[in-house]
This record gives structure tokens, C-alpha cells and sequence, in this order.
């Protein structure tokens, strides 16, 4: 059976400053004058091999040196979208963690705006729409989330919604019910990781202080069959990443994952590729490596597929949602 790299799919769940190639890495550390404490870029995809969530962190931040520019931040998006588009995603929801690049000196607006010059010509160059969602990191504080929601209102055209990420244990949702108030005000839709290394409670306190549309990860509600029934019945969609599942260790391998179980419950789930320089791969590597594992059979896979355009945040385009929805009904996945 050919892969399905090429099901047409929507992707929810993808931080940009997760598609870093080391390529593209020591390319714009040349042009920055950044030095990289790696001799190449093969001593640098070494390093990606890591084995636990703190070295993982330690190079994720680490090389977010080499992200000087607003053009620098186009030619990320734009090597994201290349890969993207070949392995079918049609729709792209991308995160962003500003906090990580204000705290180095790199103004809010330079990112947004270097970002939004590749998201500008994604259709035309890739055939990908894509929204924007801005990401607060839960290790800080909740005035530093307020303080970035401020700093970036004069570009709130060009941001669809709010997410939560980073290092969850311990800084539980309510911390941020601020600034989640805050970017209701402003129409901002919401999302927020939980249940990821944290507890079931993170989930249903996500869902209820900060009233988010969409669970990230949230593979931890199986530990509560409550939470699992009003996941099903409120039809909340979970964005599940396999691949990075199985690098930060919240599942031994990816034959142990949940996904069949979650389908099995009737969740509404998606499968994404996070931090894909890191995690081994992209949207469709993903769907591959779920099918292979878990023996997804082709009508499952379609399923997923559908679920993530029904779980995109297309409610201002409901014809592109409808003709992306066609367009999985009419793939062939071949004999
Ligand atoms: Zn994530």
C-alpha cells in the first residue's frame, strides 16, 4: 500500500521554532555571525538525537539564537511549508512562542511580520491556507503572557488565536486566566497544551477557567473516563503529535500509543507533528508511522484526516473547509 503521506490533511498542532533544520540552522547562523557550538551540520543533527525532554529544551532554545531577522523568520516558515505541502497538508495552524524571542532582543512585531510575509504567499507558492496562533510559555510568568499579549495587539490581523505551551507541571491553566480572559475580549480563539506530562485535572481546568476550543496532546484524559465521555459528547478536539510522544517519552514506543483507544472512545482526534526537526519527522511521516505501528486501516487514517480539517478553525471559510473535506473523501490509497 503507497504511503499516506499525500492524504490531504490540516495541521493543528506545529511550533514553527520546532521545523529548524540544521541546514537551515547553520545557514542563517552564517548570515547572523552567530557561532554554533557544533562543527557541522552533522555533528548538529547528532545532537537531535536526544534522549530527554531537558536536552531536548537546552537545544530547542539554544539555537534560537540563529533567529535574528524578519527574514529570518520567513525563511523558516518557508522551509516548513515546502515540507509541509509534500506530505499533503492543506491547512497549517502554526504556533509561535514570541516570549522566546523578545527575551533575546528580537522585537514581537519582527517575528509576527517575518512569519506573515511567508504566511502571505503560502497559498499561491504552496496551496497550504494558514492561520497563526500565539503561544505563551507556562514557565513564565502571567504578567510576562500579558505583558506579549499587549505587545502584540497593533498585530492582531494577522493572529487567529492564543495557545499554551512548554513545561507543564506546575504551572497549571489557571495561572493564565488573565490574559485567556483577555484574548476572548479581543476574538481571539483558544487552545492550550494539557494533559500531556500533566494530569487529566489540567485538561478539564483548561476547558473550564480558560475556555479553550482545543486540547493539545491530551492524551492523559484516558486516565478519567468522565473527562473522556464529555470530550466525546462536546465534540473537543484533542491534537495528538505520535512522534513526539515517543521522544519526550510520554509513551514508551509508538505501538503502546493511545490513538486507537482514543478513536475507539469516539474522541475527536488529530495527529500533528509538533516539533518536527526534532521529533523525527512531519505530518505525513506521522500519519505513516501510526498506521505502521498501530495497523490503522486506510478508512481510519481518512477518519484522522477529516477530524483535522472538522477541528480547524476554517469558521470564516466553511466552503474551503467543505472542498478540503472533498478532497479526502477523494483520495485513493491505491490497491
Ligand atoms: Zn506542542
Amino acid at each position: 500500500m503507497p504511503l499516506p503521506s499525500g492524504l490531504p490533511k490540516a495541521e493543528l498542532h506545529l511550533h514553527i521554532e520546532g521545523t529548524l533544520e540544521p541546514e537551515l540552522a547553520f545557514a542563517l547562523a552564517a548570515r547572523n555571525g552567530v557561532a554554533l557550538p557544533y562543527a557541522d551540520t552533522e555533528a548538529l543533527r547528532e545532537a537531535y538525537s536526544f534522549s530527554d525532554l531537558q536536552s531536548f529544551l537546552d537545544l530547542y532554545y539554544g539555537l534560537m539564537a540563529v533567529l535574528r531577522t524578519a527574514e529570518d523568520f520567513t525563511d523558516l516558515a518557508d522551509a516548513y511549508l515546502e515540507r509541509a505541502a509534500a506530505q499533503g497538508v492543506r491547512h497549517a495552524e502554526i504556533f509561535f512562542d514570541p516570549q522566546a524571542h523578545t527575551a533575546r532582543g528580537v522585537p514581537i512585531g519582527t517575528v509576527i511580520e517575518g512569519l506573515g510575509a511567508s504566511l502571505d504567499r503560502a497559498e499561491e507558492r504552496y496551496g497550504i491556507s494558514t492561520r497563526l496562533i500565539l503561544c505563551f510559555l507556562r514557565d513564565e510568568s502571567a504578567e510576562s503572557a500579558l505583558a506579549t499579549l499587549d505587545a502584540a495587539k497593533p498585530y492582531l490581523h494577522r493572529i487567529t488565536g492564543v495557545g499554551l505551551d512548554s513545561a507543564e507541571v506546575g504551572h497549571p491553566p489557571a495561572k493564565f486566566r488573565e490574559v485567556y480572559e483577555e484574548a476572548a475580549r479581543l476574538g481571539l480563539r483558544r487552545v492550550a497544551h494539557a494533559g500531556e506530562e500533566g494530569p487529566a485535572a489540567y485538561v478539564r481546568e483548561a476547558l473550564d477557567v480558560l475556555g479553550v476550543e482545543r486540547i493539545d496532546h491530551g492524551l492523559r484524559c484516558m486516565e478519567d473516563p468522565e473527562l473522556v465521555d464529555r470530550l466525546a459528547r462536546e465534540r473537543i478536539p484533542l491534537t495528538v503529535c505520535p512522534f513526539s510522544n515517543v521522544r519526550l517519552r510520554v509513551v514508551d514506543t509508538l505501538a503502546d500509543h493511545p490513538l486507537p483507544a482514543m478513536m475507539a472512545a469516539g474522541l475527536l482526534v488529530t495527529v500533528n507533528s509538533d516539533d518536527p526537526a526534532y521529533f523525527g519527522g512531519y505530518a505525513g511521516d506521522n500519519f505513516d508511522g501510526v498506521r505502521d505501528a498501530l495497523g490503522l486501516a486506510p478508512e481510519q487514517l481518512r477518519e484522522l484526516a477529516r477530524n483535522s480539517f472538522r477541528a480547524s478553525f476554517l469558521e470564516d471559510d466553511e466552503a474551503r473547509r467543505a472542498r478540503y473535506l472533498a478532497e479526502v473523501e477523494a483520495y485513493e490509497f491505491g490497491a
